[in-house]
């Protein structure tokens, strides 16, 4: 077992089962051993691979996105540009070239990444050199104004809790041990649980239900600053409108395996659950769009048209490197559809380009 995997060992003997939310914070963000606290996770060699990392389009398309928002809201003398969970920096800095070619844009832009990780954050400081950057452990810190914030697989890694549909309660999945002292997953005696009253129609007995409050707060947050000084959020992440079942997983070097063997080596996500995101949204004063895939948006942005712009300069293996990448962010069966995506601006503002608006009363 791993180091931290002895150390949640010990603590569960001494203690007792921890709940879920727990061990995943424990695994991704333990400041020793936690797995994005301790490494680079990105790419070929590392253990997954982002849209941003998959072809530059993905953020020059969202960076005109923000840029005809910005527009359409304006154009403030000074907003934020933030991104979440900016991993290696590239999606920023694609965004960053795109919106260059917007006069006054870029003078505008402040930026603010929300990174927990100290080696991602020095690998983004590297990646975006030249740009006045500022560093945050979670949101409350951001300073007030106009929010031009993208978030892309940053939700997927905060920490779940799993609920097991029993009768009308719900039993809590946790983490315990098993004979030989190795950590296992448990269930607790099923309780009736209030807000997941709204489940007990749309469930069936065993069935998996999961919450993300971390997701939903982070969200509420975005939302109020949204509706308070105008701008934009986009999430995208793979998921779902509505949780069910159990997308719990871990991936190391590309490939799938248990989330109880090596707690801190593999990387933890979960499907977003995007209904409570679009509640959470309404509920802060903002408006959010449906949500819209990957493909469809990145379609609607103007993906092909770039990504013929691109191919001209391209020959060879590039070439189908490049056409092969086109068709990862954008094919049903690749991304293009597991992949989705939501907007949140403030509810007086124009849809931002390429999002469906919310049919009128979906919740
Ligand atoms: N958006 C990037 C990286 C996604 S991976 C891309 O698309 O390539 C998830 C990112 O979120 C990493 O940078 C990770 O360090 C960061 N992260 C995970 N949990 C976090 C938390 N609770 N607070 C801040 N950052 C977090």
């Amino acid at each position: 077992m791993s180091a931290l995997g002895e150390i949640l060992a010990r603590r569960i003997a001494a203690e007792g089962p921890m709940r879920l939310d727990h061990y995943m914070a424990e695994c991704l963000l333990n400041p020793a051993h936690g797995y994005y606290a301790t490494r680079d996770p990105f790419g070929a060699t590392g253990d997954f691979i982002t849209a941003p990392e998959i072809s530059q389009m993905f953020g020059e398309l969202l960076g005109l996105a923000l840029a005809q928002v910005w527009l359409d809201q304006g154009a403030p003398a000074r907003f934020l540009l933030v991104e979440p969970g900016p991993g290696r920096g590239t999606l920023m800095a694609d965004m960053l070239r795109a919106i260059r070619a917007v006069p006054g844009m870029q003078e505008a832009a402040e930026i603010h990444l929300i990174e927990a990780s100290p080696t991602l954050r020095a690998v983004q400081r590297a990646r975006l050199a030249g740009h006045p950057v500022t560093w945050h452990d979670g949101i409350e810190t951001l300073p007030e104004g106009p929010l031009y914030l993208v978030a892309n697989e940053f939700l997927d890694a905060l920490p779940i809790r799993q609920f097991e549909r029993r009768g009308a309660g719900w039993a809590e999945r946790q983490v315990g041990l098993d004979a030989e002292g190795h950590l296992t997953p448990g269930l607790a005696p099923p309780v009736p649980l209030e807000r997941l009253a709204g489940r007990l129609e749309d469930t069936a007995e065993g069935d998996v239900v999961e919450i993300c409050a971390g997701a939903v707060s982070f969200v509420e947050e975005v939302a109020q600053r949204v509706a308070r000084h105008g701008g934009l959020a986009i999430f995208i992440d793979y998921g779902n409108w509505r949780s069910l079942g159990d997308t719990f997983q871990a991936l190391r070097a590309h490939a799938p395996e248990s989330p109880w063997v090596n707690p801190g080596a593999a990387d933890l996500t979960a499907h977003v659950a995007f209904e409570p995101l679009a509640a959470a949204a309404r509920a802060a004063g903002a408006r959010p769009s449906a949500m819209t895939p990957q493909g469809v948006l990145l379609e609607r942005l103007g993906i092909t048209a770039r990504a013929e712009r691109l191919a001209r300069g391209l020959a060879g293996a590039v070439l189908e490197a490049h056409i092969a990448a086109h068709r990862r962010l954008t094919h049903p069966e690749e991304m293009g559809h597991l992949f989705q995506t939501l907007a949140v601006t403030p509810e007086t503002a124009p849809l931002p380009p390429g999002f469906d608006p919310a049919s009128p009363d979906p919740l």
